[in-house]
This record gives C-alpha cells, structure tokens and sequence, in this order.
C-alpha cells in the first residue's frame, strides 16, 4: 500500500475536511504567528476578528487577475486606494509638497526594491555598468537587486557607534555611473533610521535618484511621530527622496504578499514597466515583476486598512510602542545583556557583553522557553545581536519579557558558550566556497543535526557559531546548501 498522506497528488481525492486537517496538523510545527511570542517573519495586531475578515477578503478576489486591469476594475480600485493611502500617509498627495505621487502594488519589499532599482537603472540606459549607493545596513533583498539586474553595488561603511552611514561618505561614494542612492527608515537590523535629509540632499545634488526603504517602518514611524516620539524627516516632505516602499503585510497588518512603491511622479515611475507587444498573444504591460497577479492579497490588505483605519493604527502603534520600552527595559535590567542602539522605532536589538553568555545559547534558551527571537551574525566589526521586532500583540506579554529574559540569560550562563571542535572552527575559517563539497556540507549537515527531520533542529547555536566564525562568502555558500538538502520533494 502506497501512503498518501505525504504525497501532492493522492490516487483519489480526499475530503475537504481530511484534506484541511493535513494542512492544520503541518502547520502544528510552526512557530506561533499569534500571542505576541515571535519577534520576527509575522505582524500581528491581536485585533479580534481581522484575520477572518482578511480572510474572507482574500477568498472574493482569490481568483481575480491583476495580469489585465481592464478586465477587473475591482483590483485597479483598490490598488489606487491602496497606493492612495500610503502616499498621504507618507508626505503626498494634492495640497503636499509630492501632490503627483502614483505607486504600484507588489509582492512583497523585495519586489518593491527589486523594481526601484530597475527604474533607476532603466532612466539612465547610457551607462554600461550601473551603480547603487546603499548603507551597510541597508536590506539584503538591495544585494539581490544588484544580482539580478546586473548593477553594481556601493556599499557605505556605518558608524559603529551611530549605525549610521556617514553622510559625507555617502557623497563620497556617488560616481558618474551611480543611478541611484538608497536609505532606510528605518534599517530592519537595528531599527535606526538614516539621516534622509542628508543624504537626499546630496543625492539630488549629484542629480541621482534616492530611494527611501521604509518597508518596514513606512507604516508606524508616521504614527510614531504623532503620538509624540521624536522622528526625523524621512518621506516625500523631504526635497529628493524620489521613491519610498513600505510594506502592508509588515506594519499594515495586511496578510502575506503585499507592498507598496511610490514614485514622486509618473515620469520617475515609468521605466519600471514593462511592455510587449511583439508576440503573437495579447497585448502586455507589466507594472511589477509578476503577470498573472492574484487578487487575494490586495484584497485582503483593503480590507484590512479599511477595517483598521487611521485611528486603530495610532492606537496600535501606542501599544507597540509601550511594547519596545517595556522590552528595552528588560534588556536594561540583565546583567551582561545591552542594547544596540536605544529604540528609535519598534526594533529592540540586544547584545551580550559578557562572554559567558553567549547570544546564540541565549536565543535557544528563550526558544525553550516559548519565546523566538531572530540571531543576526556579526558584520563588519558589529557584534553578533539579537533582533525583536515588535508589534502590537507584544504588548500583553511584555511585561512577563523580564523575568522571561533572566531565566534565559540564567540558563545560557549555566550552559557555557558554545565551543565547536578546533577542527571545525579552523574550516569554517579556510574552506573557500569553491571547496565546499556535497559530500562535506552533507557530513556537517548531519553533525549539525540539519538532516532527516521536518523543520529546523530545536538547537541553533552550533549552527549560529559555525556560519558566524565563517567569512561572509562561506556563509552564503553555506546557507545555499543547507537549506538545499531541505528542499526535497516528498514522492
Ligand atoms: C522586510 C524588509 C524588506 C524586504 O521585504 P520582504 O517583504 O521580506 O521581501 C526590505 N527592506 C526592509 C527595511 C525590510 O524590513
């Protein structure tokens, strides 16, 4: 007898109710995306009944095609609403300074970012080798940018102190050849917003595009900012930021595969379409990377501001916030742990400064203990740290952070740091990626506890202390191959 219960495409169809029962068993290894305990991968406003709504939103436009606006002026509506209501919120619209603001919808931040760069590439097609200007810190999905369409990127060291670019080496680092200059607001790492006006200055002084990252803080530094907190200028008010991108399915509490990016005006817009017409089938324009383009997430995410509006978004950010200073102080109050950079947004970024507590024990500690934060390796002289990104169900839960957090600390002493074999370090520290083999990578998986088992080892810290004694280009390799041997299909 075959088992089927593993298998895509079962020799007779199951019913609904097995078949859903699958999937909710499956979804029993996951992390918990509601309750305020996952600092990270999930937003989540613990607001009574905006997941069915989103939900039963999602189901009206799951079948709808943003491929032909034409053919379904319902998505067209919404994605100007949606476009509509993060551009007032960010510094446009009629009677603003930006009154010309126009967007797309996409899928996510990479796609929005993806799409900036490919607008400012395709503005200026007299250069051969186009560049970008980014901050160390700003988001990897930049670096994949670069990859994928074939520009340079110029990296721009931070002050260890600030985590901040200079703006002066900013400048410095503008060339002939350079299409665009990036910040973020702020960076997801850290949680520390760039000074935009700065570096928007010296952009449009060079005649360069700059692009504003606030995918992840699009949505909340604008409440932040009315509830009192100190927030510098980082959107369309300031003269030379040209695009912004913010996430909805981050702070906007919309489910799954949703951004917005905003262009000043059309004309900056306009190289990020894509047309065809030399094909024996239909017509094509493409706004976005995608075609076919499902309705379900824009959908849902109209729905979800619509529900929320603009007062249920103040009073979330009020709570998120008193969620960040109440977790900061917990920070505070553990010997041995200190804060990154003091919170300017809903970022708390942690570090240890005693070597007996190691940060990586210290994440599986808290793990164990129902609590999943995110380890970030050390970079280019920072130290290794642990990022929380909070949102508002953080804060009924915040206040147990303190006690939670000693315990962990408590437990991490108890354990030792993490100390892998001599052999292995001196590996991590001389293999070169082209050495890697199959056969090696499957031997460390399986010393490592990666292989034969669904979803990751409960313990991360060997494997946090193998990839962080690796140099960058090992760790991606690394990174590749692990996560390579888990992607396998079930036959
Ligand atoms: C999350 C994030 C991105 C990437 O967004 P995805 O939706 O994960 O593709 C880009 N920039 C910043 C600052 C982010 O926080």
């Amino acid at each position: 007898m075959i088992d089927e219960s593993g298998a895509g495409l079962p020799a007779y169809g199951m019913s609904a109710e097995r078949v859903l029962g699958e999937i909710r068993e499956l979804r029993g290894l996951d992390r918990p995306t509601h309750g305020g305990r996952l600092f990270a991968y999930v937003y989540d406003p613990g607001v009574a009944g905006l997941d069915e709504l989103a939900a039963a939103a999602y189901a009206e436009s799951a079948h709808v095609n943003g491929l032909d606006p034409t053919a379904f002026p319902s998505l067209l509506a919404m994605e100007n609403a949606l476009v509509g209501a993060a551009g007032r919120l960010l510094g446009g619209g009629p009677g603003t300074s930006a009154p010309e603001v126009v967007g797309s919808i996409t899928s996510g931040g990479t796609e929005s970012l993806i799409l900036a760069v490919k607008a400012a590439r395709d503005a200026r097609p007299e250069i051969d080798v186009p560049r970008v200007v980014v901050p160390a810190s700003a988001h990897a999905a930049f670096a994949k940018a670069a990859h994928y369409l074939r520009v340079e990127l110029d990296p721009v060291r931070l002050d260890p102190i600030t985590l901040r670019p200079a703006v002066a080496d900013m400048a410095t680092a503008i060339r002939p050849e350079t299409v665009l200059v990036v910040c973020s607001a702020p960076s997801y790492a850290h949680g520390v917003v760039d000074p935009v006006e700065q570096i928007a200055q010296v952009a449009a002084a060079a005649g360069v595009r700059c692009h504003v990252d606030a995918c992840f803080g699009g949505w909340t530094l604008p409440y932040l900012r009315r509830l009192g907190v100190p927030v510098p200028a980082f959107d369309f008010t300031v003269p030379g930021v040209t695009s912004i991108s913010v996430d909805l399915h981050k702070y906007a509490y919309a489910p799954k595969g949703v951004s917005v990016l905003l262009h000043r005006d059309p004309g900056l817009r306009a190289p990020q379409y894509f047309a065809y017409a030399d094909w024996p089938g239909y017509t094509m324009v493409n706004p976005v990377i995608s075609s076919t383009r499902s309705g379900g997430p824009i959908a849902a995410a109209y729905a979800t501001l619509r529900h929320l509006g603009d007062d249920g978004y103040l009073e979330l950010t009020r709570r998120t916030w008193t969620a960040v200073r109440e977790l900061a102080d917990a920070v505070r109050g553990v010997d041995g742990l200190r804060l990154v950079a003091e919170p300017e947004s809903t970022v708390v970024c942690l570090t240890s400064t005693d070597p007996d507590l190691d940060l990586f024990v210290l994440v599986d500690e808290l793990t164990a203990l129902g609590w999943h934060t995110q380890p970030q390796l050390a970079y280019a002289g920072l130290p290794r740290s642990v990022h929380l990104t909070v949102t508002a169900a953080v804060a009924p839960r915040a206040a147990e952070f303190g006690p939670i957090l000693a315990d962990a600390a408590a437990a991490a002493r108890a354990h030792g740091p993490v100390v892998l074999p001599p052999e292995l370090l001196a590996l991590a520290g001389s293999l070169t990626p082209e050495r890697l083999t199959p056969e090696l990578v499957g031997g460390l998986a399986d010393g490592l506890g990666l292989a034969g088992r669904p979803g990751p080892p409960e313990r991360m810290a060997v494997v946090n202390t193998l990839l962080d004694a690796a140099p960058v280009r090992l760790r991606e390799r690394l990174l590749v191959e692990f996560v390579g041997l888990l992607q396998r299909p079930t036959w």
